[in-house]
Parts: C-alpha cells; sequence; structure tokens
C-alpha cells in the first residue's frame, strides 16, 4: 500500500516517513502543496495524510480541489489546530479522518490501516486464496492456518496480488505499489522478489500458484 505524506516539517516528516515504512506501507513525500500535486498527478496512492498549515498554502483547499476533480482517494488530516471549527471544517473539505497532533505514533499508523479497510475503498482486511490466507491489518499470513514469516516487501506483493487473484497485474502496477519513488529499485528487483517468494510458498507447502505473464506481469492462482 502506498501513501502519499504531505507534511513541511522535515524532521518530523522524516520521522513519520520510518515509522509509517515500518509499518509495511511504500511513502512519498512531499512538503507543500506544489509539490502534493505533481505527486497526485503522477501516480496512485491508495490514501494521503496531509497537513493543514503549508508554505504554499492550505492543506484544506488543496484538498476540496481535489474531491472536487473526483479524487476519491482516502485522506487523513493532520493539524496542531484542535478546535471543532477545523475539524469540521476539514471533514466538510473530503477528510476522511483526522488526527490532531501532538499523537502516538501507534494511533497514526491504525487509522491509516482503518481507512483502507473502509467498505468502498474495496480493500478487506482477510485476503484469502486456497490454503493461505493474508490479514493486511495484522500484518499475518497464514498457510493452512500455520503462520508463515514472510518479510515487509513479500507482504506486500502478496498483497497486490492477493486483491485480484486470477487476474494479472501489471509490473508496473506491482512496482508503483511496492517502491517509493526515493526507492533505489534495480531492473530486476521485482523478478528476484517474485522468485524468492515463489520458493518460499512451495517450501511451505501453499497451494496456490504464482505465475509469470511474460512481458505483462504476475497473477496468483489457487490451482497448480
Ligand atoms: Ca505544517
Amino acid at each position: 500500500m502506498r501513501l502519499l505524506l504531505v507534511e513541511d516539517n522535515d524532521r518530523f516528516s522524516e520521522f513519520l516517513e520510518k515509522a509509517l515504512r515500518d509499518a509495511g506501507f511504500a511513502v512519498d513525500r512531499a512538503d507543500s502543496c506544489a509539490t502534493a500535486k505533481v505527486s497526485f498527478d503522477a501516480s496512485g496512492f491508495d490514501a494521503v495524510i496531509l497537513d493543514l498549515g503549508l508554505p504554499d498554502g492550505d492543506g484544506l483547499a488543496l484538498l476540496k480541489e481535489r474531491r472536487a476533480t473526483g479524487d476519491r482517494t482516502p485522506v487523513l488530516i493532520l493539524t496542531a489546530r484542535d478546535g471543532l471549527s477545523d475539524r469540521v471544517g476539514g471533514l466538510n473539505a473530503g477528510a476522511d479522518d483526522y488526527l490532531a497532533k501532538p499523537f502516538a505514533m501507534e494511533e497514526l499508523v491504525a487509522r491509516v490501516k482503518a481507512l483502507l479497510r473502509r467498505p468502498g475503498a474495496a480493500l478487506s482486511v482477510q485476503l484469502t486464496l486456497g490454503n493461505i490466507c493474508l490479514d493486511t491489518v495484522g500484518p499475518s499470513f497464514t498457510i493452512d492456518g500455520k503462520t508463515a514469516t514472510l518479510t515487509r516487501r513479500e507482504l506486500a506483493l502478496m498483497e497486490i496480488l492477493l486483491r485480484r487473484p486470477g487476474k494479472v497485474i501489471s509490473r508496473g502496477a506491482i512496482e508503483e505499489g511496492l517502491y517509493s519513488f526515493s526507492d533505489e529499485v534495480g531492473s530486476n528487483a521485482l523478478e528476484v522478489l517474485v522468485s524468492r517468494l515463489r520458493k518460499k510458498l512451495g517450501s511451505l507447502g501453499a497451494d496456490i500458484n504464482l505465475h509469470t505473464v511474460r512481458g505483462v506481469g504476475y497473477m496468483v492462482m489457487d490451482h497448480p
């Protein structure tokens, strides 16, 4: 799951980015309305964390603008302003949730996950196929009810594929979900990741297949 973090305080933003990455998200950062707009247009995000006080404008105005274009990406606003009117204003502008600074990191992570699993976002918590089950919120991964240890990237890849079993997902779409702009990604990074995951699934007795569709992408199916 890929997040856009819009926050102009560099140190705070770095800290949030690290914590969100540790929680398994791919994170891109923007530090102004202008850079946020560029990122919005360049890529699809699963959710946006938006500070309201930005150097070149108001996060709320930016949010209204996005909503006016029909963009329904879940947005959580972060702000030092704690008043009721700000909260109501944020929700009226199209925010899905609100968190006042200071906050505990665990709370931010929990709220972002809640945003991502709300109905309408078409995201569910438990993704199952064959004898495997991925709980995207835990996150945890089980095969035949037994916990299997996957790396963060492996889990993220599994999640992308399991959301559309039996459908080919293009390389580009997968890479977009796995890596942020700032990640240095080798041209064969995805192949390496897929082959490692495929071996791991095989050795742990998963009864699903991770197919390579040459020149297009990948898909998972529940039949060997
Ligand atoms: Ca700010």
